[in-house]
């Protein structure tokens, strides 16, 4: 996506780099707290409505200096993505499938009139900054550096409309895997009080405005004693997302089939770089494409609706086979039981946490990330 028609893009050749002169020492591994940690960088490129996207410029990371009347911090003017670089055995750093996370912030922008922007040019210097702070990567196995593109309205004045001005930056943290001691299921509490997203709304854009309203939620399940909220939507209670990620069951059909399935993207569910991976590898494994080892042979793949009646039915004739989240963050997320109208709908889970689905599908997927399994997905 071009920026506004006829104004200047994103221009690589325009960078300037301006390099930390006080960089401090990575801390031990061991110490990371998930996105607790950034590195001595940042990227920075301002717009502007008559002049379009202006120099990008790489500078210590810091504080923004924000006039008060910022559109950003009245109207939520706010949106980001989420992506990883990996370090691999032999050195190489690689992101995965970076273009999908370029893609989705475009989409994002156009929806709540941001600027759009050239994602090939923002990637390039995405992979510049990885450069730069290449040694925060840290080595040991399951970590990674967590990369976090945003843009903001930064127009000064109070009114709501497209803002005159904006900032795309980019920062990075070094992060941890997110299960260091072998999976954990975790339980959800589906929530029937609150909705996160409605038809005709934003659910399907990564804007700041989608999140901040979870929180209560959050808590809620939190103080009833379930890790996350699964978000239901509508009388028959369908199944939409899992915290922030979205979500996979896995049925055991009447001809012994195993079905994987995912809600469609309807406008209410994120469009997840790991969802739509996922759903690839499985498709290429039921396909005969590429057969992945140990995923069950006779496999289905459907994107469509599941209500919680479904799961809870399968729940109990022994139908249901397993339920996960999946994100960047976690990867794969097992659950094992969804609080529902007062009693626990439970949900078997394999010997090491994961299920006979999940588990060929995440080794497959952790393999391409970082490098053990080659694949077109692992960008350098
Ligand atoms: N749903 C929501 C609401 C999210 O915030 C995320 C994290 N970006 C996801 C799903 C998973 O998306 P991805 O696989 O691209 O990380």
């Amino acid at each position: 996506a071009a920026g506004t028609s006829g104004l200047p893009d994103i221009d690589t050749s325009k960078l300037k780099v301006n390099k930390n002169t006080s960089p401090k020492t990575p801390p031990p591994a061991k110490d990371l707290k998930f996105g607790h940690t950034f590195t001595d960088h940042m990227l920075a490129i301002p717009w502007n409505v008559t002049t379009g996207w202006g120099a990008p410029q790489i500078q210590p990371y810091g504080p923004l200096a924000l006039d008060p009347s910022s559109t950003v911090l009245h109207y939520a003017q706010t949106i980001f993505e989420g992506m990883k670089a990996y370090r691999h055995d032999d050195g190489k750093v690689t992101l995965f499938r970076p273009d999908m996370n370029m893609k989705r912030m475009n989409n994002s922008a156009q929806r709540i009139a941001l600027p759009t922007f050239n994602g090939d040019a923002l990637l390039s210097l995405i992979k510049e900054l990885v450069r730069t702070d290449k040694h925060w990567i840290p080595r040991e196995p399951g970590h990674s550096l967590y990369v976090r593109p945003t843009m903001i309205g930064t127009q000064k004045a109070i009114g709501v409309g497209p803002p005159s001005d904006a900032l795309l930056f980019v920062i990075c943290s070094p992060v941890g895997p997110y299960y260091p001691n072998g999976f954990k299921p975790v339980s959800l509490y589906g929530t029937t009080e609150y909705v996160r997203a409605s038809p005709g709304g934003t659910g399907a854009y990564k804007l700041g405005v989608n999140y901040a309203p979870g929180i209560l939620p959050q808590k809620a399940a939190a103080s009833l004693g379930y890790a996350q909220n699964l978000w239901l939507h509508g009388p028959e209670h369908h199944l939409t997302e899992v915290g922030t990620m979205n979500m996979f069951v896995v049925f055991r059909k009447e001809d012994g089939a195993i079905e994987l399935v995912t809600p469609p993207l309807d406008g209410m569910i994120l469009p997840g770089v790991t969802r739509d991976s996922v759903l690839a590898l499985a498709r290429e494994h039921a396909s005969g494409k590429n057969r992945l080892p140990n995923l069950p042979e006779k496999l289905v793949v459907s994107e469509r609706p599941v209500t919680m009646k479904e799961v809870r039915e399968a729940s109990l004739s022994g139908k249901l086979v397993e339920l996960f989240g999946a994100g960047t963050a976690a990867v794969i997320s097992p659950v094992d039981k969804i609080g529902y109208l007062g009693q626990d709908v439970l949900i078997p889970t394999g010997a090491d946490g994961m299920g006979p689905v999940s588990n060929p599908i995440w080794a497959e997927l952790v393999g391409r990330q970082t490098g053990a399994i080659h694949s077109e997905w692992s960008v350098v």
